[in-house]
């Protein structure tokens, strides 16, 4: 039998950009016993987290629940709101973006792919005024949807997406907006209605410090207008039935009870937190990551300052170093998970998480395994990562987080 609780002493680090750890709250409130579906219990469960989320989303409009991971919710996104042969506009930022992409083909859309030559896309993240000067020039209005990625999870770029939402305005363009913000909801900051996002997709098991399972379309009024047109066929991903038993809470199928109250548990800690305490808690940790990633002297997949994900940091290998064999000797001596190179990157990079359930002390941790690992693996690295990160965390302090007894 597959033994799932194999690690010896102590925590797994779980150090991937998710899943991320998941906190012991939340693990219990997840081992509640399930309830009706269709009981009163449940309806004020599905109020609760219904209301809640859009919180999380800065929007004031509905959130769509689905019980699937990410990728469904992106499927969601375009065949609620687009017709089979439309054209979309859609931006080369890393594999997720091309996964969208591919997606969008497959449901018989046809995706323009704007992008960077070669990997500089993959570096820097969205180019705004490429995509004002595509639709621009798209006088016909043919483009119906703009589809990014907001935190690109492959590389390690936070697009600005409030710069997308000015190209398109200042195009005069009416095309739908539509962000995947998967990996940046609840860890980098966010917001649906002032961005006018007309579809953001996400999901539970990053930010929101969940299991995989539950995803997420937050919808504008555009988007629901766009949906009773669009022809793509659809069926469980249909906004509309959701949208009106969502009214008392409910769903139209049998919806993941125990990550609702799991959802339920998350909203109240980030509650507690503050989501703006969240995002600054994101914005440190991933200061002296990358602190200690300069102090090794190796190079950060962002090439951008000014895009910088809060939620993970891309570290590239010197060349003739393959990333996946010094993220297996981590793997093997410290028990620590750490992203691996996705498409383009592949064996070029590994990924350091610092989202969600993440503090100081589990940062260093994390840096240490990495630093052993990158020195075990034959990495000469120029200086300590650890004691740079250290100087980081002690000369930017935060807020203490607890208070001793008098
Ligand atoms: N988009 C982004 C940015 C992601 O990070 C992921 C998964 O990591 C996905 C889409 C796909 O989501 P899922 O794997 O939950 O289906």
């Amino acid at each position: 039998m597959l033994k799932l609780d194999f690690h010896p002493t102590g925590r797994h680090f779980l150090q991937i950009p998710g899943p991320s750890p998941v906190p012991d709250r939340i693990l219990r409130a997840m081992s509640y016993p399930t309830i009706d579906h269709r009981g009163p219990e449940f309806g004020a469960l599905g109020l609760k987290v219904l209301d809640g989320i859009k919180a999380i989303f800065k929007t004031a409009q509905p959130v769509v629940i689905y019980p699937s991971s990410g990728t469904g919710a992106w499927e969601a996104a375009l065949c609620n709101t687009l017709s089979p042969g439309d054209t979309v506009l859609m931006f080369e930022t890393g594999h997720f973006a091309t996964l969208w992409k591919k997606m969008a083909e497959n449901l018989g859309l046809k995706p323009e792919f704007l992008g960077l030559p070669g990997i500089e896309g993959w570096r820097r993240g969205v180019q705004a005024d490429m995509i004002e000067a595509r639709l621009r020039e798209d006088t016909q209005h043919t483009i119906k949807a703009v589809c990014v990625v907001h935190n690109e999870t492959s590389t390690g770029v936070t697009s600005d997406i409030a710069a997308v939402r000015r190209a398109i305005d200042a195009a005069g363009h009416p095309a739908l907006f539509l962000v995947d913000t998967i990996s940046g909801l609840a860890s980098a900051d966010y917001r649906h209605d002032e961005w006018g996002v007309d579809v953001t997709v996400s999901g539970s098991q990053k930010g929101l410090m969940l299991p995989p399972g539950i995803s997420f379309n937050a919808v504008s009024q555009k988007a629901i207008q766009a949906s009773k047109d669009a022809k793509l066929p659809r069926a469980f991903w249909a906004w509309d039935e959701i949208i009106e038993m969502n009214k008392g809470g409910y769903w139209p199928y049998t919806p993941n009870t125990n990550l609702l109250y799991g959802l339920s548990e998350a909203l109240e800690m980030i509650g507690d937190e503050g989501l703006e305490q969240v995002f600054a808690r994101h914005q440190r940790l991933a200061a002296a990551c990358r602190a200690a990633v300069n102090a090794w002297g190796l190079e950060i997949q962002c090439a951008d300052p000014a895009v910088y994900s809060p939620v993970l940091t891309g570290v590239m290998t010197p060349e003739g170093v393959d990333a996946d064999a010094v993220r297996k000797t981590i793997y093997e001596h410290f028990d620590m998970s750490l992203g691996t190179g996705l498409g383009k990157l592949k064996g070029r990079m590994f990924r350091i998480g610092h989202l969600g359930d993440c503090n100081d002390l589990t940062l260093m941790a994390t840096l240490t395994g990495c630093e052993m690992g990158l020195k075990l693996s034959g990495v000469k690295v120029a200086g300590s990562g650890v004691l740079a990160a250290m100087d980081y965390l002690t000369s930017h302090t935060a807020a203490p987080a607890l208070k001793a007894a008098a």
